[in-house]
């Protein structure tokens, strides 16, 4: 007899830890580890995964109850992603039901997967003009639905909607319209024909070549040492990564390629559908679960070699995965924001070990820890220090704002900014505006008293919307505009900093002829999606394009020429030990928008800290100063990379509680003989310290060791396991950096 030790489909921790039944033999053929199972669990039925099969029991046999079966339409786990699960359960804390979730990003089969298909319901001929009309319209997602069915014919819909990046709503415009049929066959065609439009691979410029060629060499001679690629932006470091990608192919493995969500436009997947066809697949969290389903099945069949995507693309059940690339690799969307909270860097560089595979990270701006990791040794550290096609980095000015305001300008663009915003204007050359989120919040404050108006239930300044209501971002809590200050009654009560909304319209003030775009959360949360407003602005129909964050990542606009900072300093003044890491990595972004085509770029940034290092080196471009100036401050704090930390959130609806558990929680680790080189820093209140009337406590703890921390962890589990009536009413997460 054999038995299975199953992990019951529920998250909670009573639960962690597998339970034994026996597998009956009419089911020794179906189950294997990794499958989805259907258990007697007390009185009722539940599912679960078998994650060991063994052939001894742990109490005695006729105890142990049989397996009622396989789960209907179930997705079985690879063995390998059952491991990775409990790598990161290890690593990160969680639950072992909630990792191997995280593993399997579809739990079900999807209902008779029929394959759906697109055709013309025109002829060829009407569909060039009409074409033309899309065109002349701007209507660009439907103009490559066109361009891509006359050329191509009938095509698979999930492949089409992936290839070109378009939303269902397009489709069923063109549906409505009478322009295309979308019809659905079970029958599986692969229908894009994209290697006709392949484009002759480019040529490599020597540092290019070198790169590859050395990573490729290693990969050869099985050395599987991470590599990091610190390039400028715009140095070539994709078409690397397409070079070495080549290669793995042809040694008949496959890839995955990690894209930070938010960079993950259509000209970027283009350029791998270009290069490799049908064989590139793409996810985002646009998809449905049949598309994703649909995806991960090709993938497990060898049907797809290369899968583009964010974080949870490394879950893609490739067969023999050759080569993870990270692109962007400093982005802060590669630690997942759900338990377990794992890192993507560190995820990819453990499932590269189990696998055999080769990591190549990429950035302009690699993280503090990733360059600290390349100087030591411990990943291999390329460079690539000017641009690889058109374009040279911008000249960058510094504008003093407090200069500005003795001259008596009171304006949110300066003067240097204004003449360069005129000039290029003029010209008919595109502008970024760029918006430190943190920076101008739009929040409501007395000029008399200084009184924030904040949030009743978070900890947080309310946000003026449309100059009628005030809203809170962590919550949706609403209420009217106040017209006289709640605490003093002054009248001098408005916004003090503005929000992308305000620059919008002093724009329109002072340039009434100028096409302004905006793009920040508002506006996305709309039917158009950030990639519409991108590419409404990649066709030049606006001459400004004013954002946050959002805006500063990853596109490529040849027709930009200056990029305006408008507040440097909002990043500066968070609480966050990152603070100067996040400045730089966001001026530096910033100012690589500028100057990608043919025409020179500016970049004017304003600040009330013209001397602070982050803005200076970032100004100059310059990595290496900021990193030699950054790492000296984490040396002497002990902050990551050179220690690392993991940090602990108690949440509570209570505040006493929430202070009395986790100064417990601290106590514990504090007088613990086994923790001796640990330094504990807290209880303190979280950065917002109540959320939705939820208090917030956040202990640090720093140590040399990672698997030191790991141990405090499960030492902190385990106490507040022991004590359950104390801690039944709170929440414990884990954080590791
Ligand atoms: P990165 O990924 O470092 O930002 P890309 O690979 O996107 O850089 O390259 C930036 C631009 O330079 C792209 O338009 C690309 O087509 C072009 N480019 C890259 N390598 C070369 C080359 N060897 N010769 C000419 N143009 C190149
Ligand atoms: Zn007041
Ligand atoms: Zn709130």
């Amino acid at each position: 007899m054999k038995y299975a030790g199953v992990i019951v489909d529920i998250s909670h921790e009573k639960l962690d830890k597998t339970f034994q039944y026996a597998i009956p033999d009419e089911l020794a053929e179906s189950v294997d580890i990794g499958t989805r199972v259907n258990i007697p669990f007390g009185s009722t039925r539940r599912t679960g995964y078998v994650v060991e099969i063994t052939d001894t029991p742990e109490i005695e046999p006729d105890r142990i109850k049989p397996l009622a079966g396989v789960a209907a339409r179930s997705v079985p786990i690879d063995e390998r992603m059952i491991k990775l699960a409990y790598w990161m359960k290890t690593n990160y804390g969680s639950t072992v039901i909630r990792a191997l979730q995280t593993v399997i990003p579809v739990k079900d089969s999807v209902k008779n997967a029929v394959k759906r298909t697109v055709s013309l319901a025109v002829t060829k001929d009407e569909a060039v003009l009409l074409l033309q009309e899309c065109f002349a319209k701007r209507r660009s997602a439907q103009a490559r639905v066109l361009d891509a069915l006359i050329k191509d014919g009938e095509s698979d819909y999930s492949l089409l909607s992936c290839k070109l990046n378009i939303s269902p709503s397009a489709f069923k415009t063109l549906e409505q319209k009478g322009i295309i049929n979308i019809g659905s066959t079970t029958v599986y065609r692969n229908s894009l024909h994209v290697s006709e439009d392949k484009v002759a691979v480019r040529f490599l410029n020597p540092e290019q070549r070198c790169i590859s060629e050395d990573i490729i060499f290693g990969y050869d001679s099985g050395d599987m040492t991470p590599c990091l690629i610190k390039g400028v932006t715009g140095s070539g470091k994709t078409e690397i990564y397409m070079e070495i990608i080549e290669h793995i192919i042809k040694k008949g493995r496959e890839a995955i390629v990690l894209i930070p969500e938010i960079a993950l436009t259509y000209q970027t997947v283009m350029r791998f559908y270009r290069r490799f066809g049908d064989i590139v697949s793409v996810i985002n969290s646009r998809l449905s679960n049949g598309e994703k389903y649909d995806r991960f099945c090709m993938a497990r069949e060898g049907k797809i070699k290369i899968m583009i995507g964010p974080r949870s693309a490394l879950f893609t059940p490739f067969k023999n995965i050759g080569l993870i690339v990270m692109d962007e690799e400093h982005e802060s969307a590669y630690q997942s924001e759900n338990i377990p909270r794992y890192h993507a860097r560190e995820t990819a560089i453990e499932l590269a070990r189990m696998t055999g595979a080769k990591v190549v990270m990429g950035s302009a701006t690699p993280s503090l820890e990733a360059f600290y990791r390349a100087k030591k040794g411990t990943y291999k550290l390329y460079r690539l220090d000017r641009r690889a096609g058109e374009g040279r980095l911008p000249a960058v000015d510094i504008v003093d704002l407090r200069e500005e305001l003795k001259k008596g300008n009171r304006s949110m663009f300066s003067g240097r900014l204004t003449e360069l915003m005129r000039d290029r204007l003029s010209k008919g050359e595109q502008i970024m505006l760029f918006l430190n989120r943190r920076g101008y919040r739009g929040f409501v404050n007395c000029r008399d008293c200084g009184e924030v108006i904040e949030c009743p239930h978070c900890a947080v300044s309310l946000t003026l919307h449309n100059n009628r209501m005030l809203k809170c971002h962590y919550c949706g809590y609403e209420q009217e505009a106040v017209k006289v200050c709640p605490k003093c009654g002054s009248k001098h009560i408005g916004t003090f900093k503005a929000g992308t909304q305000m620059v919008e319209e002093e724009l329109h003030r002072y340039f009434p002829d100028a096409a302004v775009l905006r793009m920040d959360a508002d506006t996305t949360k709309g039917k158009e999606s950030h990639g519409d407003i991108l590419e409404k602005f990649a066709s030049k129909k606006a001459d400004i394009l004013v954002g946050t964050q959002m805006i500063v990542k990853g596109h490529d606009f040849p027709d930009v020429t200056l990029v305006g900072v408008l507040l440097a300093d909002g990043s500066l003044y968070s609480s966050d030990y990152r603070a100067a890491e996040n400045t730089f990595e966001l001026l530096t972004q910033a100012a690589g928008r500028a100057g990608r085509g043919k025409n020179p770029g500016n970049v004017v940034i304003q600040t009330y800290n013209p001397d602070n290092y982050s803005i200076v080196h970032a100004s100059r471009q310059d990595y290496d100063s900021f990193y030699e100036e950054e790492i000296v401050y984490r040396e002497l704090m002990d902050y990551p990379p050179v220690s690392h930390m993991m940090s602990v959130r108690l949440s509570s609806p209570d505040e006493n509680e929430a202070e009395r558990l986790s100064a417990l929680v601290a106590g514990a680790v504090r007088v613990s003989e086994s923790f001796e080189n640990t330094r504990v820093i807290g209880p303190a209140d979280a950065p917002i310290h109540k959320i939705n009337d939820i208090f917030h406590k956040m202990i640090y703890y720093k140590n040399k060791s990672r698997d030191d921390l790991a141990r405090i962890k499960d030492y902190i589990e385990a106490y507040i396991k022991n004590n359950p009536r104390l801690f039944g009413g709170c929440l414990v997460q884990f954080d590791f950096r």
